[in-house]
């Protein structure tokens, strides 16, 4: 099903002392999102994407805008008609039930031509089970389930219902490391069997990045950019989708464009032909650098850490935002890399300008 956002805009109004001034949760948010896709929704806490979810699912109005599934307007519609499927972070499941009776349970108050007899409510419970590979925990309670058994749990009781959108809220964040990254695969592989669009909602850049076709970004309520995860990663518009995506971060310095040439402190490290003179924020992601014994930019050497394939590289320099320079190169470089210097060239591809003031891109 097509899921489609048009100047959906939410604001929650002034309350006294309580909260002094308007929040506008969802800015003029417009998108269109294609059947059958999994969409991540990304940003730092208090961003909106939750809020943006509970528009979709109907718990909550919009201030202005509409929500179109497929061609059907269901801005007005109230949540429990919209056909939408929930999971939450907390499973809520229901502890005296079994993992067969809370899966069913959405089924159950069904009335007139739609009202399920005990066998259709049973088989499908089973093929929802089979599907989430929960279908030898049926007749256990949620109390005798691991976390990720729960989590399962409650996709499988929002998939019974053939929800037309699934809306997936910090589905993983109960969860620890190991069984994150295994649930996070699960949901992907669930979400292509079934087809269901699906709108995924996390603030760990990671995880949306592993498992999302597109990513949305957002920032105090305003959509930054949404592609393709490697797309934002490879071309982010702004310093602050640029510095939210990758691991290490990517490096900032401050900067000065002259002559077609970038400058970090007193070196022309980067030709910039194009790029009008003036101060920029220049940064570069930590694979962007060569080691290179006459390299352009020199960074103080603090220490190198062994990663096997790969070796951090952990430098610092006086025009660095940050206190120390992360950058990660292939291990054949590591005897090139001692002493109290090191000196790179940069790949051009992995170095982004923005404009010191606004924080948009400069593209060179
Ligand atoms: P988190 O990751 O912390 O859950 P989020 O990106 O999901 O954050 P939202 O919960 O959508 O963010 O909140 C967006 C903004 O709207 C925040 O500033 C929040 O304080 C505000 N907000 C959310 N719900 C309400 C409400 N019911 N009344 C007033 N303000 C609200």
């Amino acid at each position: 099903m097509k899921v489609t956002l048009q100047n959906l805009t939410k604001v929650f109004p002034a309350r006294g002392k309580k909260q002094q001034k308007d929040v506008i949760a969802v800015n003029d948010f417009t998108f269109e999102i294609a059947d059958g896709t999994l969409i991540g929704l990304l940003g730092p806490s208090g961003c909106g994407k939750s809020t943006t979810l509970h528009l979709l699912s109907g718990l909550q109005k919009p201030t202005s805008g509409k929500i179109f599934f497929g061609e059907d307007d269901v801005t007005d519609l109230p949540a429990e008609n919209r056909g939408v499927g929930l999971v939450f972070q907390n499973y809520a499941l229901y502890p005296h039930l079994t993992v067969k009776q809370n899966i069913t349970f959405p089924l159950e108050n069904r009335k007139g031509k739609d009202k399920l007899t005990k066998e259709q409510m049973s088989e499908m419970a089973n093929e929802v089970a089979r599907l989430v590979q929960i279908d030898g925990l049926l007749d256990r309670k949620p109390a005798e389930l691991s976390g990720g058994q729960q989590q399962r749990v409650a996709i499988a009781r929002a998939l019974v219902k053939q929800p037309r959108i699934l809306l997936l809220d910090e589905p993983l964040s109960n969860l620890d490391a190991r069984l994150r990254l295994q649930t996070r695969e699960e949901i992907r592989r669930i979400q292509r069997s079934t087809g269901v669009t699906t709108i995924f909602v996390t603030h760990d850049q990671e995880e949306a990045m592993s498992i999302s076709d597109l990513i949305v970004v957002m920032k105090d309520g305003v959509v930054q950019q949404i592609g393709a995860p490697q797309e934002v990663y490879d071309d982010p518009t702004n310093l602050f989708v640029a510095t939210f995506l990758g691991t290490p971060p990517i490096n900032v310095f401050d900067g000065y464009v002259q002559q077609g040439k970038l400058y970090i402190g007193t070196e022309a490290v980067l030709e910039t032909a194009g790029v009008p003179d003036g101060e920029v924020t220049a940064a570069i992601r930590p694979e962007g650098f060569v080691p290179c014994a006459e390299g352009r930019l020199t960074c103080r050497l603090e220490r190198v850490e062994v990663m096997g394939r790969d070796i951090s590289v952990v430098s610092a320099h006086d025009s660095a935002k940050a206190v120390s320079i992360r950058s990660i190169v292939g291990a054949e470089h590591l005897s090139a890399v001692s002493g109290a210097q090191v000196r790179f060239d940069l790949k051009p591809n992995k170095v982004h300008l923005f404009d010191k003031q606004t924080g948009a891109r400069i593209r060179f």
